[in-house]
């Protein structure tokens, strides 16, 4: 049996919020923006916001202090600051966007612990969450997860329920602020998503077909990727792609490339697609299906794993990391049953160790 599901509205365009911006009318009268501190009034998504639900009459208040990825205490934060809320927006990269979908839970659910609605209750429901996305890697503005950083287990952990986004408005001039360091991030995060998408335990043709369409629209933009201008046009293939992928990944879940990521990122300060990055040429070696591989290759336009390495892998600063630190990720790793379970094949200890 194969599912699909992915209930979020698209509305693609320029100054789309601004114009198209009365659906959220829907979502009631008292909204909470979330973003990031500075991207969302540098690049002008935050403004436009303001300006529309004044328009609408609809009242808000402006929690901007999303840290990167956010952790359970920064999303308290965030709940408890507009608690009478109807609807919450999120703006900005995947760690705004993941913020409110984890405030839209707390919100709906106050009477519970915040461990409980957090982590341990698959069918809480939260309030309506609209996405504005400014980064072309996370595709959370397609995606029912929320990605929370918890200082407990030092380490990042998916919350328990699912919580797709109502609507998410693409307005490409918001994505052309970024730097050439968080462009290259985050749109390797988005082709890690398609691989690992792709190459996956739950991958179907419904699933394929998309990221096939992602990874060659990914391909067109790529000689772009790390020009300091990028053209409006390829840094609109970029954020398709990365919407491709968020829609993939929302049927498969990612694989070992992102569960071994976040430690890069917890303990070393690796931005989160640089993290994933380093491990998915290792991935694409490791992956037993030669023939689904090629077929992957094909799609970028490229002819070999060492190709790809070359072209992608090699845009990216190595990690140092040290006998002691390898062996402890590993540990963990052999334990994350989630990600485990999407490479279809087994995988030894030694083998997780020689991707570290
Ligand atoms: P991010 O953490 O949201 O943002 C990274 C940096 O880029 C921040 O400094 C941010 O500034 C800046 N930035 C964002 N948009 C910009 C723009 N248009 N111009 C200039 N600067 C901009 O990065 P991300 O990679 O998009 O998100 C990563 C998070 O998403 C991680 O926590 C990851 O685990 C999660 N994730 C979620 C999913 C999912 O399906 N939900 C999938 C993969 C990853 P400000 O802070 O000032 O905004
Ligand atoms: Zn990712």
């Amino acid at each position: 049996m194969i599912q699909f599901y992915m209930p979020t509205k698209i509305v693609d365009g320029k100054d789309v919020v601004q114009q198209q911006g009365k659906i959220i009318k829907e979502y009631g009268q008292r909204a909470l923006v979330v973003t990031g501190r500075f991207s969302s009034k540098m690049n002008g998504s935050l403004q436009d916001m303001k300006n529309t639900l004044e328009k609408l009459n609809i009242e808000y208040q402006v929690f901007d202090e999303v840290e990167e990825n956010p952790s359970v205490e920064n999303v308290i934060q965030g709940a408890n600051k507009y608690k009478e809320a109807d609807f919450v927006i999120g703006i900005g990269g995947g760690s705004p966007l993941d913020a409110a979908k984890a405030i839209a839970v707390l919100l709906k659910n106050p009477e519970e612990s915040v461990e409980d609605v957090l982590f341990n209750m698959p069918e809480a429901k939260g309030l309506p969450v609209i996405a504005v996305p400014t980064t072309a890697g996370t595709g959370s503005e397609v995606t029912p997860y929320s990605i929370l950083t918890l200082h407990k287990e030092e380490t990042k952990r998916n919350f328990s329920c699912k919580l797709f986004p109502e609507v998410a408005f693409i307005d490409v001039r918001y994505y052309l602020t970024m730097n050439t360091s968080v462009r290259r991030d985050t749109c390797i995060d988005a082709l890690t998503h398609l691989v690992e998408s792709y190459l996956n335990t739950n991958a179907s043709i419904y699933s394929d077909g998309i990221v096939e369409a992602g990874l060659a629209l990914w391909a067109r933009a790529y000689p772009n990727l790390n020009k300091d201008k990028i053209s409006e046009e390829a840094m609109h293939d970029f954020a398709i792609a990365s919407m491709f992928a968020g829609i993939a990944i929302s049927q498969t879940g990612t694989s070992l490339p992102h569960g071994m990521g976040y430690f890069l990122t917890y303990h070393h300060g690796i931005s989160h697609g640089h993290a994933n990055g380093l491990f998915i040429g290792k991935y694409l070696r490791l992956y037993q299906d030669k023939k689904k591989v090629a077929k992957l290759l094909s799609y970028l336009e490229m002819d070999s794993v060492e190709t790809f390495e070359k072209k992608i892998c090699q845009l990216l600063p190595t990690v140092c990391l040290t006998d002691l630190e390898k062996e402890h990720y590993v540990e963990q790793m052999m334990m994350n049953q989630g990600k485990l379970k999407n490479y279809p094949f087994s995988i030894t200890k030694e083998e997780l160790l020689a991707m570290y």
